[in-house]
């Protein structure tokens, strides 16, 4: 067994208490005031340089080895869920409305583990722990980029590494991951096509948008089909078409509302230019005009390949072979560590933590109100962190 491992298995215990401590008292968004005075008192008495966000309740903490190195990032987040716990356990939610039903709690404990084993370690260089609320939605780690978390220890990170648990899919214990895209871009776009009203005896007299709105919503299907590469796809709904009142008026406008999922920057910029342009040309070919509103959600989850190899090899190294699965295809979930494997290449990684005796085929997955997340991975998701730490630095800049 590792070093680490055996450090973990110490550690097991102070983990699962705050985890549990961290779930009793779920917080939501931007601000979780509680959650970072609990992380940093975990933190407390570790040599590390810690300071706090100003428009958000992160907690950053950077730890120097003995020498200069290189830097990596490890990242949990911390935020909860608008939802009532259903599960029954007797560490729940005791906030009503709040709970944490994806799993964050585990994810804050296992890099306070991280932060502990790393202490006790010796390497050349430093190593970032970033505590991120604000994952559900609300873009913390653009938040805390934009606050200098990539410039914490004085240089730009080499590599940055998340974990996330799932209460279903997955066996407990299971590592998966995927050499590029993991994750998807979900954008929102809306549509409006402003004609002109009128009797619906005259369409001449009018500018009718209903038509010229079709004629969009058919458009993108031939654009979904024939301008992407097939194994670099999009996916295109138009969800909702609202126009007129009465079949014999002519409405002064049509509105769209579609979403566009992506898996590459490519598709994703090609796709967001490609809306744009085919409504207001088809709009302006008719003589009507089509405004286009795009409401960016968070980019594809885009893993480097050789890291992603990284947390294979070591997962296999630490755990054995059957502890890890490649995932074959992206999953249509998104992600703000997407923001920071823009700037750094890095891994995300999910872990298995369906607890035993539930079948993960069919226990209820992250989100639901009796998803249940197994405490017995969380010593070993913090090794995980903590060993790809000292490799990527033990391989140099
Ligand atoms: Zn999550």
């Amino acid at each position: 067994m590792s070093s680490l491992r055996a450090a973990a298995d110490d550690l097991h215990d102070d983990l699962v208490r705050l985890r549990r401590d961290l779930h009793r008292e779920p917080e939501l968004g931007l601000e979780l005031p509680r959650t970072q005075e609990k992380v940093l008192a975990a933190l407390d008495g570790l040599p590390l340089e810690t300071t706090t966000g100003t428009s958000l309740s992160s907690v950053t903490a950077v730890l120097r080895g003995s020498a200069p190195g290189p830097v990596v990032l490890l990242r949990g987040d911390m935020d909860a869920l608008p939802l009532t716990e259903r599960t029954g356990l007797p560490y729940a939610s005791e906030v009503a409305g709040l709970m944490h039903a994806c799993g964050h709690d585990l994810h804050t404990a296992m890099l306070v583990g991280a932060a502990r084993l790393l202490a006790g370690t010796e390497f050349a260089g430093s190593v970032v722990f970033m505590f991120q609320p604000g994952e559900e939605g609300q873009a913390g780690a653009r938040h805390m980029i934009d606050e200098g978390v990539l410039d914490a220890a004085g240089e730009r990170p080499v590599a940055a590494y998340a974990l996330h648990v799932t209460s279903a899919l997955l066996p407990g214990g299971v590592f998966v991951t995927r050499r590029g895209p993991l994750m998807s871009a979900a954008d929102v776009v809306q549509v409006t096509v402003t004609g002109a009203g009128g009797h619906g005896s005259q369409p001449h007299l009018a500018k009718d948008p209903i038509p010229v709105g079709s004629a969009i919503v058919t458009a993108l299907q031939t654009f979904a089909t024939r301008a992407f590469d097939a194994f670099d796809p999009v996916v295109i709904t138009v969800g909702s078409f609202n126009a007129g009142t009465a079949a014999n008026i002519i409405p002064p406008e049509a509105r769209l509302g579609l979403t566009i999922r992506s898996f590459s920057p490519e598709a994703r910029a090609r796709a967001t230019d490609g809306v744009r342009e085919l409504a207001t040309g088809i709009a302006g070919a008719h003589g009507l005009t089509a405004s286009v509103d795009h409401e960016m959600g968070y980019p594809v989850t885009v893993n480097d390949p050789s890291e992603a190899e990284l947390a294979a090899a070591t997962v296999g190294d630490l755990y054995g072979p059957d502890r890890f699965v490649w995932a074959p295809d992206p999953m249509t979930t998104a992600e703000d560590f997407s923001y920071i494997l823009n700037d750094v290449p890095g891994a995300f990684v999910f872990l298995g933590a369906c607890p035993p005796g539930r079948d993960p085929r069919t226990a209820p997955f992250n989100h639901a109100p009796d998803a249940v997340f197994d405490d017995a991975v969380l010593a070993d998701g913090a090794t995980l962190l903590a060993e790809l730490a000292l490799r990527r630095i033990a391989a140099g800049g």
